[in-house]
């Protein structure tokens, strides 16, 4: 071993190069020669006085409602924008932290960012990549990672369809040669679901009830189509007396609760069908439409997106791995896939 081997091995220094989904919900790093090494809440846990970070990932979504009024837990990309620059910047640093990577070598970083970004947000994510050392930073639109990572063939002259649902948006992209024909973005997608919960127990039941709750609900009951019914009992706080109360629920109810952002997103893939160029619409009924992000996990989804467009559609194999698998193929092949990057 030389020196220089010994001294990463002293610091536990980690090499290679890195790909990065950095969604609004959730954060995953890949290591080239590795694998997937973070998979974490996008969520910092800040001090109100100074602004320090506290907290990333795991350890700031466990604070996540019980913090007092000098510490604070933010999403810096709430709604599918970067709505905190300094914060994302902070995030992304903390996560690379996390990983130990060899503080002298300059890796190569391929970004996934959301396609709603603008001009400057992107370049703001590029400068976070150098920050962090990185030699080059290439940026890859989300519905494209998407597609990669899930095996498409996107270079060829052949319509493909991916919905991809995360915590903010909803991407609905049309792909063909290396290039996106055709896209319909909106801000709703699981977040939005969980506040429809929110707000339901809070009309329905005079209950209050925190958002990590009502993820816990959606993700155990929730549903897009009737389903075997089943009872939960929900804890909350009374809205009228300000105490401790609990409420009896059916998975039903919950479906009615999920109406609206589930409609939504329907409606979405049905405009983003509507605007498909009638060459690339014979190749989506073909090979149907496939969705990923979490929210494609909410049950019944498919289907109803399949029984209101007429199109078969299919749920990815691991739909929250899929756009960081991608951005991973990417990394390891950037020849091959300049035509995506940004
Ligand atoms: P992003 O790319 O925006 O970070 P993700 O693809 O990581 O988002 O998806 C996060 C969303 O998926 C969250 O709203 C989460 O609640 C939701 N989700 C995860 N698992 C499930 C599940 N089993 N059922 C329904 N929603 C789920
Ligand atoms: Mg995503």
């Amino acid at each position: 071993m030389n020196i220089l081997d010994k001294i990463y091995k002293a610091f536990n220094w980690v090499s290679g190069d890195i790909a990065i989904d950095l969604g609004t919900a959730n954060t995953l790093i890949y290591l080239s020669g590795q694998g997937i090494v973070i998979n974490e809440p996008s969520i910092v846990t800040r001090s109100v006085h100074d602004g320090k970070v506290i907290a990333v990932g795991n350890d700031a979504k466990a604070m996540m409602g019980k913090t007092h009024r000098g510490l604070e837990t933010i999403r810096p990309l709430h709604d599918g924008v970067i709505a905190n620059f300094n914060m994302t910047d902070e995030m992304l640093q903390g996560f690379i932290r996390k990983i130990n990577l060899n503080r002298l070598a300059r890796p190569k970083m391929v970004i996934c960012v959301p396609s709603g970004v603008t001009e400057v947000e992107r370049r703001a994510v590029k400068d976070s990549g150098e920050r962090a050392n990185a030699k080059e930073v290439y940026l890859i639109e989300e519905p494209m990672a998407a597609a990669i990572g899930i095996g498409l063939e996107i270079s060829k002259p052949i319509g493909n369809i991916i919905v991809d649902i995360g915590g903010g948006t909803t991407e609905v992209a049309v792909i063909a040669l290396n290039g996106v024909v055709s896209k319909e973005t909106i801000r709703i997608a699981g977040d939005e679901m969980d506040e429809s919960i929110v707000q339901w127990f809070r009309n329905e039941h005079k209950l209050d009830i925190g958002i990590p709750t009502a993820e816990a609900i959606k993700i155990t009951v929730g549903s897009a189509m009737r389903m075997k019914a089943e009872t939960i009992s929900i804890k909350g706080r009374d809205l009228i007396s300000g105490i401790p109360k609990v409420v009896d629920v059916s998975s039903d109810e919950i479906r009615q609760a999920l109406k609206d952002p589930v409609n939504s997103i329907v409606e979405a893939v049905r405009k983003a069908l509507e605007q498909t160029p009638p060459e690339l619409s014979s190749d989506i009924i073909d090979r149907g439409i496939i969705l990923t992000g979490g929210g494609s996990l909410l049950r019944g989804l498919d289907q109803i997106i399949r029984e209101r467009t007429n199109v078969p559609v299919n749920v990815a194999e691991n739909p929250l791995l899929a756009v960081v698998q991608g951005t991973g193929i990417v990394l390891e092949n950037l020849e091959k896939y300049e035509a995506v990057l940004m």
